[in-house]
């Protein structure tokens, strides 16, 4: 096709999305217990992400490059070929649209396989392929298990590149086999994602972010805000501000439409309760939350959970939770918290509060992060580019670059 027709493709794409979310929305609701209104925001973005990238497929340009006079070069963006799409469960659809999307708009073949825990959007989404009239074979969707089918489709030698979301141990398999095959990767791995807060900040916007950042989708979310460094000077109003209304959230099974649904399956449960129990073990003193709400004797529900007086060396401290468990650390000064802040091995997502923007820029330059958000949360939404650095992944998704992993550079030189 030709990139206008892909872009059109891509657009009538988007519209039969929309025309069907109700129903999506309820199978991701069905598959990982999201909330009604947290599902279908889900759709939406998936909605948005097929219409961003519908948009970009005929602005993928090459460049010429000036050698002098005797020289004509340019450079053409070619397509890698077949890509592997291997997601996650947080975001079953959203992390399946922002991958496929922009491999589609490059001109790619795509194998999606979701995650065994999520696989009914996935399959949905088979049966609007072919209303969409894309050709045979330009999409594919292979349901199963990592370490069968995902591996497979990593290993066949027809995959030319892959893009996996998902845990940094699992990550790193993929790049292992992903090497012996020379194929280009995009891994985004999760992080352990600090939100600083200065005293000069709008406490009250700061404490409605870490709301939504620590608690949304039940903190099942790469970029959530999982550690809340607090200026020692405002810790103890911005923490009552926010222990009022976290206690507030609602939490309870997705037609109930709470704050907060359960989490997404049973071993998602477990590993949550025992970090938890783990940290009051470690001499972590919980604030608020830490069990199942009152009214459940069963169900994979967690209360919004806040940790203070945490080590820096303890395992709460330090690993992706994927829970609605905060935790927070108190500091002096700037420097102090730039140290605390890196102090990991994984850098997705930093956040600055301070109506200081001159010290919230600065301060953004020593934060060894993929983003940096200043006064507000999950900016950027489907055009700005995401990923991290260190253990966080390699390679960034969404915005142009997110198109750019699908293609690979072919420099053409004529000597005249
Ligand atoms: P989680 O996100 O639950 O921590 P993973 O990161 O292991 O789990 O899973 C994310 C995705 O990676 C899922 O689709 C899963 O099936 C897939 N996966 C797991 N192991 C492998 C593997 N060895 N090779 C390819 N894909 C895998």
């Amino acid at each position: 096709l030709t990139p206008f027709e892909r872009g059109k493709l891509l657009y009538k794409f988007s519209d039969i999305i929309e025309k069907n979310s109700n129903n999506l929305s309820y199978l991701e609701s069905l598959d990982v217990g999201k909330p009604k209104s947290e599902a279908e925001g889900d759709i939406n973005g998936v909605v948005n992400c097929f219409r961003y990238n519908a948009g970009a497929a005929d602005k993928i340009e090459g460049a010429t490059i000036p050698l002098g006079s005797e020289f004509v070069d340019y450079t053409e963006l070619v397509p890698l070929g077949v890509t592997a799409h291997i997601v996650p469960w947080n975001f079953p659809l959203g992390m399946a649209a922002r991958s496929l999307a922009p491999a589609l708009a490059a001109g790619c073949t795509v194998v999606l396989k979701p995650a065994e825990q999520s696989s009914l959007s996935a399959i949905a989404l088979g049966d609007l392929i072919k209303e969409a009239g894309f050709p045979e074979g330009v999409i594919n969707i292979v349901t199963g298990y990592g370490e069968q089918a995902g591996s497979m489709l990593v290993n066949h030698p027809l995959v030319k590149g892959i893009t996996f979301t998902g845990s940094v141990e699992t990550g790193k398999i993929i790049y292992g086999n992903a090497a012996k095959g020379i194929k280009p990767v995009v891994l985004e791995l999760g992080g352990k994602n600090p939100m600083i807060v200065f005293p000069d900040a709008n406490i009250s916007k700061a404490v409605d972010d870490a709301i939504d950042a620590s608690f949304g989708n039940s903190g099942q979310v790469c970029s959530s805000s999982s550690r809340l460094f607090l200026h020692e000077d405002i810790s103890e109003e911005f923490l009552k501000e926010f222990e009022d209304k976290a206690l507030k959230l609602t939490v309870g099974p997705p037609e109930e439409n709470p704050n907060l649904g359960p989490l997404a399956s049973e071993e998602q449960y477990d590993k949550v309760m025992s970090y938890i129990n783990q940290g009051i073990k470690d001499g972590s003193k919980l604030r608020f939350g830490g069990t199942r709400p009152n009214r459940f004797s069963k169900g994979y529900y967690v209360m919004p959970t806040l940790f203070e007086k945490v080590d820096m060396t303890t395992q709460l401290a330090k690993d992706e939770i994927f829970g609605p468990v905060a935790i927070v650390h108190n500091f002096k000064q700037e420097e102090e918290v730039i140290k605390m802040a890196n102090a990991y091995d994984t850098g997705l997502v930093a956040g600055i509060y301070s109506e200081n923007i001159s010290r919230s820029l600065n301060l953004s330059r020593h934060l060894d992060f993929g983003s940096v958000w200043i006064n507000g949360w999950f900016i950027g939404g489907l055009q700005a580019p995401t990923g991290g650095v260190k253990m966080s992944g390699i390679g960034r998704e969404r915005g142009m670059p997110g198109i750019h992993n699908y293609l690979y550079i072919k420099n053409i030189g004529v000597h005249l």
